[in-house]
């Protein structure tokens, strides 16, 4: 059967709201064909798989809706020993990941020199990718994990809209948050950079979404993570969100739906990206959520390889998928998924196919 070409128009402002408001499930099979037919010609059938450590839960910030945040007392703090780490890393490699992503808390106990060095065992005792997705940590300390080896940095803008951004994560220590301007920072230092947004926060509206995607765009990203918002008791959100709905007809739903047609969007907006079909999406349907992401422009997942006894207490969101499995069964459930709707496990790396073009044009340092 004939390859459709797919249509490298990028959807202006004003039809990215409408496929944003758009509810008619017969409608949105169009939009749905498009970002699958470009996610395969532009970064192929294979689903890389990136595999999440989450190496603390200790965390120096009070965003909104956050349930790890510091202000909730009642989470059991942990923080993985060197050993444990190296451990799931070579998980990883036996999995068959070409990708470790340390994430945590942002965590000021977890200091400069024992990063570096985690960095540096791992790519030492590894040929693992690394990704760092440790919040909003110190330009000396981007520069000395790259320096030690580390590829890729994940942190989410969240939303791009400024005062939305400034209620739902206060600033710490009178250090401005400027999350746009930490991405094109780490991407000046060589990084693969990975950002993202939640779909649904209280007050956030469909012209809000439709910017997003923009920033999106204009960050040239390597990776986009986008998941619904789900609500934690123990936040800020939650326990004051009724102020913070935006006016009836314009607040945006946290649901699938809304979800998909963010990354269906993003695959419009960013061709070449990597975009994760992302635990939340798993969350809110479990059945099928995360092949209804691959299958509406998606092409990455990541499998959790945090050890059983952490997992509960990395709690971002409640119900959060996997949180009893191993990472055995997450490996073995993820992969199933991926061969069950006809794609293939990806080897490799699975490096952004925008950084080798970078490299190749020899425009990172
Ligand atoms: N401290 C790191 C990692 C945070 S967890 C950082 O700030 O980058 C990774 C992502 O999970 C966040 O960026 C956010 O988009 C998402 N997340 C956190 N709480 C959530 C919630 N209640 N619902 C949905 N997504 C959430």
């Amino acid at each position: 059967m004939a390859v459709t070409t797919p249509s490298l128009r990028v959807p202006t402002r004003a039809e990215r709201l409408a496929w944003l408001r758009q509810e008619d499930e017969s409608a949105l099979e169009a939009l749905w064909t498009e970002a699958d037919n470009l996610r395969a010609a532009r970064v192929g059938d294979a689903v890389h798989l990136r595999g999440l450590i989450e190496l603390s839960n200790h965390c120096a910030r009070l965003c909104g809706y956050c349930g790890i945040n510091a202000g909730n007392q009642d989470v059991s703090r942990y923080r993985m020993s060197d050993d444990e780490i190296l451990a799931c890393a070579h998980k990883a490699v036996a999995f068959g990941y070409g990708t470790v992503v340390l994430q945590g808390g942002e965590d000021w106990g977890l200091g400069t020199g024992r990063v570096t060095d985690l960095v540096r065992r791992i790519t030492a005792e590894t040929a693992l990718a690394v990704t760092l997705s440790l919040g909003e940590r110190h330009d000396r300390e981007l520069v000395a994990w790259k320096a030690a080896g580390a590829d890729r940095y994940l942190l989410r803008f969240e939303t791009s809209d400024p005062a939305l951004y400034a209620r739902i994560h206060p600033s710490t220590d009178g250090r401005v948050s400027d999350r746009p301007a930490f991405l094109r920072r780490l991407r000046d230092l060589g990084y693969e950079v990975g950002s993202g947004v939640m779909v649904g926060i209280p007050g956030q509206t469909w012209d809000v979404l439709a910017d997003d995607l923009e920033l999106m765009r204009s960050l040239d990203l390597d990776m986009i993570g986008i998941g619904p918002w789900l609500p934690h008791p123990a936040t800020m959100l939650v326990k004051d969100g009724w102020e913070f709905t935006a006016p009836a007809g314009e607040q945006v739903p946290n649901n699938e739906l809304m979800t998909l047609k963010m990354v269906a969007l993003a695959r419009l907006m960013c061709p070449d990206a990597n975009i994760p079909s992302t635990t939340a999406l798993a969350t809110i349907n479990q059945a099928d959520g995360r092949e209804h992401g691959l299958q509406r422009g998606a092409n990455i997942v990541m499998p959790n390889l945090t050890p059983v006894a952490y997992r509960a207490k990395y709690e971002i969101y409640p119900g959060k998928a996997c949180i009893t499995e191993s990472a055995e069964d997450c490996d073995a459930c993820i992969k199933g998924r991926i061969t069950r709707i006809g794609r293939t496990v990806g080897a490799g790396r699975g490096d952004s196919p925008n950084q080798l073009k970078r490299n190749r044009a020899g425009t990172t340092p």
